[in-house]
């Protein structure tokens, strides 16, 4: 098994309390085997983390979460920013766009309520074309994440977890496990469109330690 964080969020992005020196201490002590940073909108700001990785041999890759008009979408393997992909597209544009460009797409968190009262819910099962969906978020209520795994279900399709750390307690507390190791962007892609992953709640936190599915 192969632990990764699918989903961090670092001082980089500008939200986080989580400076980008303290990730790989924290992931090695909470048993992850990687982590992914996931700044909002910005693909590049996580560059720092390329020497971090390299330095510290310990694997971290690099994708961002985009919002969509009324969602957020985890973007793996394509490097977005606000000039290539602006903000705010309807999520069905947006997925398509991603995975025409060979990412993949994963909507976050699709039941957890914004501030503004506006979230995907349902929305989420009329999205065509996901490999995934985040049925496990280390940061939203465990309701949420049970909607998200039953819409997964419906959709047939696999679910992945990840902290949405933005704080260093945070970190690692859901993750997703991949049947071999995982050793660079291309490859994390490749993985995430197989659909061979599931999400766990990890050990080292308390709180409900379900495994949400398994192979
Ligand atoms: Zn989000
Ligand atoms: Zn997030």
């Amino acid at each position: 098994m192969f632990k990764i964080d699918l989903h961090i969020h670092t001082r980089l992005g500008g939200d986080s309390l989580i400076h980008p020196d303290e990730v790989v201490e924290r992931a090695r002590a909470v048993g992850l085997d990687g982590v992914c940073v996931t700044e909002h909108h910005a693909y590049d700001l996580s560059e720092p983390f390329e020497e971090i990785s390299r330095t510290t041999k310990f694997p971290i890759f690099r994708a961002m979460e985009y919002r969509a008009d009324n969602g957020h979408l985890l973007v793996y393997g394509v490097q977005a920013s606000r000039g290539n992909f602006p903000p705010g597209l309807p999520i069905q544009k947006a997925v398509d766009w991603v995975q025409k460009n060979s990412g993949v797409a994963v909507p976050a968190h699709p039941y957890q309520q914004s501030l503004a009262g506006q979230y995907l819910g349902d929305d989420i099962l009329k999205i065509n074309g996901l490999y995934a969906l985040e049925v496990l978020n280390g940061s939203v209520s465990a309701a949420d994440n049970r909607r998200a795994e039953k819409a997964a279900s419906r959709l047939k399709i696999s679910g992945v977890g990840g902290s949405d750390a933005h704080g260093l307690h945070v970190l690692g507390k859901a993750y997703t496990c991949f049947p071999a190791p995982v050793t660079s962007m291309n490859e994390l892609t490749t993985a995430l469109k197989t659909g061979n992953y599931f999400p766990v709640w990890n050990q080292y936190y308390d709180g409900p330690k379900e495994t949400v599915r398994q192979f």
